[in-house]
């Protein structure tokens, strides 16, 4: 059988990302130096926001967030349930009640109609709030505190409505950007809708530092805290040895800072080549009534393509699909399985198939395909044309 050998995800480097990390190795100074300020001074310009704050993953950054945002245990926060788990995981940490809300078919982003009905029934208590709450682990009278949405895909979440929303009750709102730098929602950068945002910098990233995280805030005291948290809950001030808050060794070191400031130089080539790439796919797919390319919703004025995720037909089997495009040496994964039936999700607060209908739709139908900026429109159409041969055999 042809072996297709195409890699799922693939990061985009080039000398110069190998020359500034290994500059980074001639110098004594492997943390906290002059490339993180250099990698967080390339965010606060690129999107015109007063604070980056650079971390060792995108999961470290939304949990200073959660920690920023005063989010403690019992808390309620409005979250989706179509999403990478570390979104819910976070709330989790502090043992904080995500309470899930469905999504929108088009785009799989957070429906901001329910998350305005949601969060009215939350503040209002009673037994309007006891609808929205999970079966179990969501005990006694709890405080709605925030809104995390989540930019799926690299498409920003329908995030005006939702702005609206936290600032009508008060609600802090933390935007999960990990897939979407670059994008924007109606010409503004996605990161900067609410509070604070995070972006994420796992090699299937559009721009890597191996592990790596960057929050963006304008928030001046927020900033302060979670620099010091980030660092082992060092205040400014403190020595080494002295911890004014209970922190985290989040630091991000200065070899994935100084690979990612020469990232951040290349991300508007990244970002292209990733387009062109998600054209060529469309291209091809659109051609297959049995496949449905992605969405972009007229708020997205600019998508940062992060995975290339189709849906099939509900008559299709999209396992058999996937397991076939294995045996020609083809990678695909289904994106996402839904957080909510993640076994210890549904252990600690009871949820069931059903609970959110669209959400496990898109779940069941949708497929991500291989996809970086450095793939070939060859490889492409080896993908697409496998995928008809196996959807009509
Ligand atoms: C990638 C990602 C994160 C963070 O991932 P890390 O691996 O911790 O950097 C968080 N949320 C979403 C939606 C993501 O896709």
């Amino acid at each position: 059988m042809h072996q297709a050998d195409i890699p799922m995800s693939s990061p985009d480097l080039t000398e110069a990302e190998r020359q500034a990390v290994a500059a980074v190795l001639r110098t004594p100074n492997l943390s906290m130096g002059g490339e993180i300020q250099a990698f967080e001074a390339a965010f606060t310009r690129r999107l015109g926001c007063k604070h980056a704050i650079g971390v060792n993953s995108g999961t470290a950054g939304l949990h200073l967030c959660v920690r920023a945002a005063g989010i403690s245990a019992g808390d309620l926060v409005i979250t989706t349930p179509f999403s990478f788990v570390a979104s819910a995981n976070v709330l989790l940490y502090e043992n904080a009640v995500p309470v899930f809300v469905d999504v929108d078919p088009l785009t799989g982003s957070i429906d901001p109609g329910l998350v305005q009905r949601a969060a009215a029934d939350l503040l209002q208590g009673g037994k309007a709030a006891r609808a929205w709450l999970p079966r179990r682990g969501a005990q006694g009278r709890h405080p709605l505190k925030a809104i995390l949405p989540v930019d799926v895909f690299g498409q920003p979440a329908d995030l005006a409505p939702l702005e609206a929303t936290a600032r009508q009750h008060g609600l802090k709102l933390i935007e999960d950007a990990c897939e979407a730098l670059g994008a924007e929602y109606q010409g503004q950068p996605a990161g900067l809708f609410g509070d604070y945002g995070v972006f994420a910098f796992y090699p299937n990233k559009q721009i890597t530092t191996g592990e790596g995280g960057m929050i963006v805030t304008d928030d001046e005291t927020a900033a302060g805290l979670m620099r010091a948290l980030r660092n082992q809950g060092r205040a400014p001030g403190d020595t080494w040895l002295q911890h004014t808050h209970l922190g985290y060794n989040y630091r991000l070191d200065e070899m994935s800072a100084a690979l990612g400031r020469v990232q951040m130089d290349r991300l508007d080539e990244l970002l292209e080549k990733r387009s062109q790439v998600a054209a060529w796919y469309s291209e091809r797919l659109e051609e297959l009534p049995e496949v449905q390319t992605p969405q972009l919703a007229p708020t997205t004025t600019r998508m940062s393509w992060f995975v290339y995720v189709i849906r099939f037909a509900p008559d299709i089997d999209r396992d058999r699909i996937a397991r076939e495009l294995h045996q020609h040496g083809i990678p695909a994964r289904p994106y996402f399985i839904p957080i909510h039936l993640q076994p210890y999700l549904v252990e600690r607060f009871g949820y069931q198939e059903g609970d959110f209908p669209v959400t496990e739709d898109l779940g069941r139908r949708g497929l991500a395909l291989p996809f970086s900026s450095v793939m070939t429109e060859e490889q492409v159409e080896i993908v697409c044309q496998t995928i008809a041969e196996i959807v009509r055999s």
